[in-house]
């Protein structure tokens, strides 16, 4: 094992102490060699069912084939998904769900973000396990709980468990296309602004703190994104790193019970554009390039923010009653804005179970006024810079822009106040607009030349 290898299982080891579903976890050079290991370890002697598409299946599945076949592992089949077109969509999990059930063998999804939902979710209805083998670092879903499908052309999160191992060979993820590599490191990147909203969550009693999950992502996380200029080079240690990050994420959400430990206003920028069916060249964006433009939002957010409450004090004392709504007041606006009743319903609901009246608000904003030097200075330590961040970005080619995944700067203008409504956790977003100050820091965001430059300036 190569010393980063070392490190990194020392802290994967850590984790598993208090991981209930995820038991087995490998990331280095050559580990698809123990996969059969692994696979007698925890199943005995059962069969085993390989799960891939065209590219997974080139990319690491007929090995895995020769693996099992050369250390006697009975493979029932090998399941090799043909359709171009193939994504997360729940007539996949019923197809799969079929297969599984001709026979009693586990299923080893080989693939990333797609396949491995697709396995979750089919193993857990063929009441299995199934363990997860990995070909590119581009998401952080490989260990968590649910499963993210499109049913009736809605995204949802369906529960079901982790895989009981993870193995992620590093010559398999190196030889990944680099941009899906960007995905997950977009991904990766986007716990920075995640974690200063759990911050304010927590300093306001809206949220407390889970100091495992919160462990798991956020102590190693600035050692982890250190090195984009690596990932993009292919090189072992920052794969290495990113994979390992990817899978604590999962972990972490795997222990909350919660996506909270990864994910904060940056994604509600990517769900509000994944609701919206939005498509850049005919093609959705990915997750991670879409976190990467709600990462950049947030972070000029935070910087916007907390030099107006630096610059004006008079602003957190100004009366409440001026600017804080009934809720009635916000179910119309959230009826206007959203077109489609029953998705107005649900981002309604959404809302209220974050709404508070304006006497709570008033001993909130009190709190604010009392905690915010020291709250300031945690959210500093927290947050990067957003030139610094974009920087970072920009290393492993992703997005920086919000027109690069076909956004115009409008409605990225647009997308904060509805990004705010559509999901009831708290975060930045919610923090603005609960001192009032919600429309000037957007307003500011989008009058300076500082974050995005507009079309003609
Ligand atoms: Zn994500």
């Amino acid at each position: 094992m190569k010393p980063y290898e070392t490190e990194t299982d020392h802290r994967i080891h850590t984790a598993l102490k208090t991981a209930d579903t995820t038991k087995v976890i490998e990331i280095a050079s050559g580990a698809m060699q123990n996969t059969v290991k692994i696979f007698k370890d925890l199943f005995d002697n059962m069969s085993a069912m390989i799960i891939a598409d065209v590219n997974t299946y080139a990319a690491a599945g007929k090995q895995l084939e020769e693996i099992f076949r050369n250390n006697n592992l009975r493979l029932e089949r090998t399941y090799i998904f043909d359709d171009p077109d193939l994504y997360a969509e729940m007539k996949y999990v019923d197809h799969l769900v079929e297969i599984l059930s001709s026979g009693n063998a586990i299923a080893v999804a080989v693939g990333s973000g797609t396949i491995n939902d697709l396995t979750k979710l089919a193993s857990y209805r063929c009441k299995r396990q199934y363990m997860s083998v990995a070909t590119a670092g581009s998401v952080d879903g490989y260990t968590a709980f649910g499963a993210s499908i499109t049913e009736n052309s809605f995204k949802q999160t369906f529960f079901c468990p982790a895989p009981v191992a993870i193995v992620a060979d590093l010559d398999v993820i190196a030889a990944a296309p680099p941009e899906m590599n960007a995905w997950g490191y977009a991904d990766l990147m986007a716990k920075i602004p995640a974690g200063a909203d759990w911050i304010i969550a927590d300093a306001l009693d809206v949220e407390p703190i889970d100091r495992i999950s919160w462990q798991l992502v956020q102590e190693p996380l600035r050692k982890l994104i250190s090195d984009p200029a690596g990932i993009q080079r292919r090189e072992h240690k920052a794969l290495c790193f990113l994979m390992e990050g990817l899978i604590m994420s999962g972990l972490a959400m795997q222990q909350a019970q919660s996506s909270r430990p990864a994910s904060g206003a940056e994604h509600q920028f990517s769900h509000l554009w994944d609701n919206q069916h939005h498509k850049h060249n005919g093609k959705t964006p990915s997750h991670g390039f879409k976190v990467a433009i709600g990462s950049l939002a947030s972070l000029a957010l935070y910087e916007t923010l907390i030099e107006c409450l630096d610059g004006s004090p008079a602003i957190i004392e100004k009366s409440i009653d001026t600017y804080w709504p009934e809720f009635s007041e916000i179910e119309k606006e959230i009826r206007q804005k959203f077109a489609d009743p029953v998705e107005a319903e649900q981002i309604i609901e959404q809302s209220r179970q974050k709404y508070v009246d304006s006497s709570v608000l008033q001993e909130r904003v009190n709190r604010v006024t009392e905690i915010w030097p020291e709250l300031k200075q945690k959210l500093r330590r927290q947050l990067l810079g957003f030139h610094e961040f974009k920087a970072m970005l920009q290393q492993v080619n992703a997005p920086v822009s919000p027109e690069d995944i076909g956004i115009a700067l409008d409605r990225l203008k647009n997308s904060y106040g509805l990004a705010r409504l559509i999901r009831k956790r708290y975060t930045v977003l919610d923090f603005a607009n609960e001192l009032g100050v919600f429309e000037t820091c957007i307003d500011s965001i989008f009058n300076s030349d500082k974050y995005w430059q507009t079309a003609n300036g």
